[in-house]
Parts: C-alpha cells; structure tokens; sequence
C-alpha cells in the first residue's frame, strides 16, 4: 500500500494506482459473487469480461504510463456499460453502483470534462432504469432470495469501495499537507538564515529587533563581533578549514546565547548576538566564556590562539535599528585598536 503515498510518485499516478485497485478489487468481487450466487450465467460471464477490461486498463495505466486514456477507458466501460447494465439486470440494489461511478468521475476525471462525462452517464443512467420498468427481462425472474443476496452484494462492494476511496484520498490529502508545511518552514528557514553557519541572517535580525522595540517590554543589548586576524586563518590553513572555524563558532554562540536572545551572522566573519535582560556583568561572563572555547578550539584543531573582538551596545529608547548597529560598530572598532581579543562596553573606560 505504501506506493500509494510515496511522496516522489507524481500524484496524478498516485490516484491512478486508487482507480486501478478499487476497480480490479470490486469487479472482482462482483464476479466472484455472480459466479456463487447464479452460476455460469450470461452475467456472470458479461461480469468477468468487465473485470478483464479493468485488468487492461490498469496495465495501460500503470506499466504503459497512459494514465489519461486508461482513465477514461475504465470510467465509461464502469458506467455507461457495466453498471447501467447490471442495473437493467437485476434492479434494486444494484443502483448503488450507479452512485459509485459519479464519485469515480467526479475524482479521477478532470473538472470539466468529468462535468460532461457525468451528464452523459445520468441519462444512461435513468435510461437504465425506465427501461427496467417497461420492458423488464423476462429470462430473469429473479427470487426474493436472489434480489436480497444481489442487493446485499452490490450494497457491500460499493461500501467498501467508497470508503477506501475516501480513505486513501484523505491519507493523500494529510500526506501532501504534511509535505507542503515541510516545504513552508525549509523556505522559511531559506530566508530567514545563513547557509553557511545556520545562524539567523541580517534580514531576520532587522525583523527581530523592529518586533523587540515595537514592543518595549524588555531591555536589550546588541553585541557585535569581529573574528581578530581571519584573514591569516584563511591564508595560513586555507578557506576550506576558515568556514569550518565560522561553523564552529556559530555553535558555540547558538550554544552561549540559548534562550537569552538570538545569534546572528551579520556578514563575513562578523556576528551580532541580541541579548535580552542581561547586565553588563553577565555579558561579560557569556563573552568570556565563548573567547576561552574559541581559544581552546583552534588550539586543539591547528595549534593557534584565535580571539575575537566586540563592542557591546545597550539598547536606548528612542534610537534606530542603523544607529544602534553604528554604535556597536564603534566599540567594536575600539576594541581592535586597543589590541583586539577584548570587549568594549564603554568608549570611555
Ligand atoms: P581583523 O582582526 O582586523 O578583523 O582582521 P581580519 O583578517 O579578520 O579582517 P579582514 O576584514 O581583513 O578579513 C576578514 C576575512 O574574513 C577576509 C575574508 O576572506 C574572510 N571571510 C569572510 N567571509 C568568509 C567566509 O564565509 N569563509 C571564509 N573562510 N572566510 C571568510
Ligand atoms: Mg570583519
Ligand atoms: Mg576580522
């Protein structure tokens, strides 16, 4: 059954596969319960016949790939011959089938045609029965026992077929849901991060901060840092290994900020983290903390000591996105020209 919601089956075969097995399986049944309740009768064979063109146009469908015609040729032989046929044979239950065949266009025919398709089987339809009524068969004078095992049969197979159809097209329905919000939150994420280190990029940072001061509940700082001397890394152990130190050290920030705030890559081998609540003190701690990782990370993988700088910039009332990105921008600087592998809270201090 899994083939019937394998994901990379084109849904369209998909709903053939439903048609197919529905089609094959009822007419099956009906043969069978023909071939038990009446024999080898003119009807049982007519039955078998039809079970053998369902068989045909399920291998057109399915191993010549001839979806559309399959479709159609299974449709019309269901219901403007097999059915009303049946019908015009034994009468009263057997008209479920008729029912059957309007919930088989309506899904597996496309809209307009099937609007078309739909009127010209309603008119075979009720030919069928105002036929049965005038000139009823006389060969077949059915029993009372007849007509409950005839009618009790048609009601069973049309059941179950309806509701195997209604199963497997909802299972598809909640499958390609599924699918479709997978695919929402990996464009989101697309969008809204860096594919590089996975962090969040600056478009998301802009939105995050424009919300954070919107809704001026909580205090916050913006830490902006600069990785000191990369381009030596890059020169010395080439691009390959300076992108796995930027992977790195992203996980150390996701892992540093948690849920105090955001990581951010603002560009290059520049990050911004946005910290919310936090004192001076804490910042201090958190960014101390990550230089020492850092250190003991590329003293592990290389042998070096590599640092960073940052300039750590709260959050004012009243100020602009570009003004506090400035700010930070500015102590950052500060800290380079006092050495780097330092954080500057204060340009005065
Ligand atoms: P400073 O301490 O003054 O910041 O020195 P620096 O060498 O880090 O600064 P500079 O701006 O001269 O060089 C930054 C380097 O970062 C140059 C660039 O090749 C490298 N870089 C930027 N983005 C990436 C990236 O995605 N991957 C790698 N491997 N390197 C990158
Ligand atoms: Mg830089
Ligand atoms: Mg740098």
């Amino acid at each position: 059954m899994n083939f019937l919601f394998d994901t990379s089956i084109d849904v369209n075969r998909r709903q053939f596969y439903v048609l197919a097995m529905g089609s094959c399986i009822g007419n099956l049944a009906g043969f069978i319960g023909n071939a038990l309740i009446f024999g080898w009768n003119g009807t049982t064979i007519f039955c078998g016949i039809c079970m053998l063109l369902m068989a045909a146009g399920s291998f057109i469908g399915i191993k010549k790939g001839q979806i559309r015609y399959a479709s159609y040729l299974m449709i019309a032989v269901l219901s403007l011959v097999e059915f009303p046929i049946l019908y015009y044979i034994y009468q009263t239950g057997t008209i479920v089938y008729m029912v059957l065949a309007m919930v088989a266009i309506a899904i597996f025919i496309p809209t307009g045609n099937a609007i078309r398709f739909a009127g010209i089987v309603i008119v075979a339809d009720v030919a069928a029965v105002i036929l049965a009524y005038m000139r009823p068969l006389e060969s077949e004078k059915l029993s009372k026992e007849v007509v409950l095992q005839s009618t009790l049969c048609s009601l069973l197979i049309v059941l179950l077929c309806v509701f195997l159809i209604s199963i497997l097209l909802q299972m598809q329905r909640q499958r390609q849901e599924e699918e479709v919000k997978k695919l929402n939150e990996q464009l989101k994420d697309a969008a809204d991060k860096d594919a590089l280190t996975g962090l969040y990029n600056r478009r998301y940072l802009n939105q995050y901060l424009g919300e954070l001061i919107l809704d001026e509940k909580e205090e916050f700082d913006a830490v902006l840092i600069d990785l000191d001397f990369f381009k030596h890394v890059n020169d010395n152990y080439g691009h390959g290994f300076g992108d796995i130190i930027l992977v790195e050290f992203a996980r150390l920030l996701t892992k540093h900020v948690k849920n105090k705030g955001i990581a951010v890559r603002f560009g290059g081998e520049e990050f911004m983290l946005v910290l919310k609540g936090m004192n001076t003190d804490e910042i201090g701690k958190m960014l101390e903390h990550i230089r020492r990782e850092y250190k003991e990370y590329t003293k592990h993988e290389k042998n070096i000591e590599c640092s960073f700088s940052s300039g750590v910039q709260h959050y004012t009332e009243g100020i602009a996105v570009t003004v506090l990105y400035r700010l930070a921008d500015e102590k950052l600087y500060t800290a380079k020209e006092r050495g780097r592998n330092q954080d500057v809270f204060d340009l005065e201090s």
